[in-house]
């Protein structure tokens, strides 16, 4: 029985697609716009598009208004003389020749740059147009042998190689391997779009099976003629623009075919701009020519798959990014159809950039918006996917009395919204914000928060947060860890929040401790702000603590810095010092021996004769000379005497003097 059999990846590809897409959105806007260049290397196919509107244009002067760059993509030079010109430019250029561009441009100025194909092609022409200094076009093996023989210079530093997106597969491979022979010091840059391969590879296996393949694309499209080229290796090669082209110029070889056997098979392959309903119509005249209505149905079954939008607004899918710009990402959904997500429909927040929203191969859920069946493409949403992850997450948070992660994205009317990592929009109001009231909502904004859900209304979608309430359990599990760890010796390093004539409170880390006055310095101060302000920072070390009263005593005093071992090592009863008078009592003077050790000068002890009121002999800040007489290491206490150095002095005390205090 005969047989046809159609490619799988015969038909628009995804850059004709979308350059088809954007030209018709374009015109639809402007009434008419023009491509420079026929979008697609169809004549019929440019008809149409002629009655929508799209005029193609050979030079950007024949334009006004608005003109279209096709996937081929153009020169540098083009794209400002559009501009000279003041033309709006809509720019078609597929990713993937978009990415050659930036290659070249990137590399052209360090090395030299070969580019693999078709010198008269407007893609390779416009790729050319991107090199900042040497380039040159080869297609064979013997072009690059001649380049390498006749110009020693070009390459000769490094070189660079790319090749069209459309370049035949197996001729690549040799051409590398012949490039780098003569050339050691280049970089090879894989350029071939994967969809040129996927068909050229299936239109070889096509060919190995049938005995003959009809190839459907435009005389002008260089990819239909590589398909023709490798096909007429394995079979007979019948190209054709579409089913009339077909009859009038292979009719007779069909036929001749077909009354070689009964089991002829024929193959149908198209080129990446010949419309569906082109390949539809060559088939369905091939079927009428084989009289085999059981392969008809089931291959138009096949092109309806193809052509049919085989998804539905509202309908979930998994789509795989292909590309991404400034303004959307251009995703895979496993249908013949090119996806597209706005900006807008990437993320909730709009800080987010599409190429930092998604990356090239990811795999995202989305759900589809809108469709375009006369175009074959659809739009889609990421965000409302997210959301609604985000609004399930969120539920559940509720429930579980869980912190939401999220960043601040807005500040709108009575508070501000924060974007959930899963996508969700959450309404914060001011007064949970955690901005106190004098302050302002827009230090927040953009900043990562957590927050509690305090209300949800999944209907409406809208759910209420409070950021305050993560706050204040934040805080709260950070005081219960502190207090759980709290030891008598453990050491801080904390910020002095206030300070009272009696000491000063120093943050620990969320719980507040006080170091008294006397325990700031091993020296006599009279009030704090002699040794610390507001705001140091504060070594101490925890003297004792109350987790009943949430209370915790602090010393800021460092033993290796006590004055009375300093004392005991350089001083012992006996020496004869020099000291300063530092307080008058009435039983006494105390005199500083060094900083942070006094010694009592009993009244006893301060002249030969009686002394009754010690300020008639003694004043504060005097220097006297003075022994010591006994040292009292327990109590860190020293008895000084004045009168022992005197003549017919002696330093025995009177009986009170034993009952005087001493100060260290
Ligand atoms: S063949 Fe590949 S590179 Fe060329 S327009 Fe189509 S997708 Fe883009």
């Amino acid at each position: 029985m005969n047989e046809l059999i159609v490619a799988k990846t015969a038909g628009y590809c995804f850059g004709v697609t979308r350059a088809v897409r954007t030209a018709c959105e374009a015109a639809k806007a402007h009434g008419t716009v023009y491509s420079l260049g026929e979008l697609i290397h169809n004549s019929e196919a440019v008809e149409e598009l002629r009655s929508k509107g799209v005029i193609p244009v050979n030079s950007p002067e024949e334009a006004q208004g608005c003109i279209v760059i096709r996937s081929h993509g153009v020169p540098r030079a083009a794209c400002e003389r559009i501009e000279k010109l003041g033309l709006e430019c809509v720019d078609a250029t597929c990713p993937y020749v978009a990415r050659i561009h930036a290659i070249v441009d990137e590399n052209s100025r360090e090395s030299d740059v070969l580019v693999v194909g078709d010198r008269n092609h407007p893609e390779v022409i416009g790729i050319t147009g991107f090199a900042n200094g040497e380039v040159r076009v080869v297609s064979s093996t013997e072009e690059i042998e001649a380049l390498a023989n006749s110009d020693k210079i070009f390459g000769a530093k490094s070189l660079i190689v790319v090749a069209q997106t459309t370049f035949d597969m197996c001729k690549w491979t040799d051409l590398q391997k012949n490039i780098k022979k003569h050339y050691t010091n280049t970089k090879i840059f894989d350029t071939i779009c994967r969809a040129t391969y996927d068909r050229q590879h299936e239109a070889e296996e096509l060919s190995k099976q049938c005995d003959a393949v009809i190839i459907v694309g435009g005389a002008h499209s260089s990819n239909t003629r590589k398909l023709a080229d490798i096909c007429a290796k394995h079979c007979t090669a019948l190209f054709a623009e579409n089913a009339e082209q077909l009859v009038s110029r292979h009719k007779d070889v069909i036929k001749r075919l077909l009354s070689s056997s009964n089991d002829v098979k024929i193959g149908i392959t198209a080129g990446a701009s010949t419309p569906a309903y082109i390949i539809k119509e060559v088939h369905r005249t091939m079927s009428e020519i084989i009289k085999d209505e059981a392969v008809d149905a089931e291959f138009m079954a096949a092109l309806d798959q193809m052509e049919r939008v085989r998804v539905y607004t509202g309908q979930r899918v998994k789509a795989t990014v292909v590309a991404v710009n400034k303004t959307e990402a251009v995703v895979d959904i496993g249908t013949k159809h090119s996806g597209y997500i706005p900006a807008e429909e990437l993320t909730a927040d709009p800080s987010v950039s599409p190429e930092d929203a998604v990356k090239v191969g990811d795999v995202i859920d989305c759900v589809v918006t809108k469709i375009n069946d006369a175009e074959g493409f659809v739009y889609l949403s990421k965000k409302q996917v997210d959301a609604q992850a985000g609004m399930e997450k969120i539920v559940k948070a509720k429930e579980e009395n869980s912190t939401v992660e999220g960043t601040v994205t807005a500040v709108v009317k009575g508070g501000v919204i924060v974007t959930s990592k899963d996508g969700a929009r959450v309404f914060v109001p001011a007064s949970q914000s955690g901005v106190p009231r004098n302050g302002k909502l827009e230090d927040i904004l953009k900043k990562e928060v957590g927050f509690k859900v305090i209300e949800v209304n999944e209907g409406r979608g809208r759910v209420v947060g409070s950021i305050k309430a993560a706050e204040r359990e934040a805080n709260d599990a950070v005081k219960a860890k502190f207090w759980e760890e709290l030891e008598v010796g453990k050491k801080f390093v904390g910020e002095v929040k206030s300070m009272e004539s009696y000491g000063v409170f120093v943050d620990l880390g969320g719980v507040d401790g006080m170091v008294h006055l006397t325990e700031l310095t091993w020296n006599r101060v009279k009030h704090p702000k002699e040794v610390v302000n507001i705001g140091d920072k504060l070594e101490v070390t925890v003297k004792s603590y109350d987790p009943e009263k949430k209370r915790v005593s602090l010393t800021a005093k460092k033993p290796e810095d006590n004055p009375w071992t300093k004392f005991m090592n350089e001083f012992a009863v006996g020496d004869v010092i020099k000291v300063q008078v530092v307080s008058i009592t009435p039983f006494g003077a105390f005199a500083q021996i060094i900083p942070g050790v006094d010694g009592l000068i009993h009244i006893s002890q301060i002249a030969l004769e009686r002394v009754t009121n010690v300020a008639q002999v003694l004043s504060v800040g005097q220097i006297v000379e003075a022994k010591i007489t006994e040292i009292d290491e327990e109590k860190s206490r020293v008895s000084l005497s004045i009168k022992a150095l005197l003549e017919g002095g002696s330093d025995d005390a009177d009986d009170d003097a034993d009952e005087a205090p001493a100060e260290e």
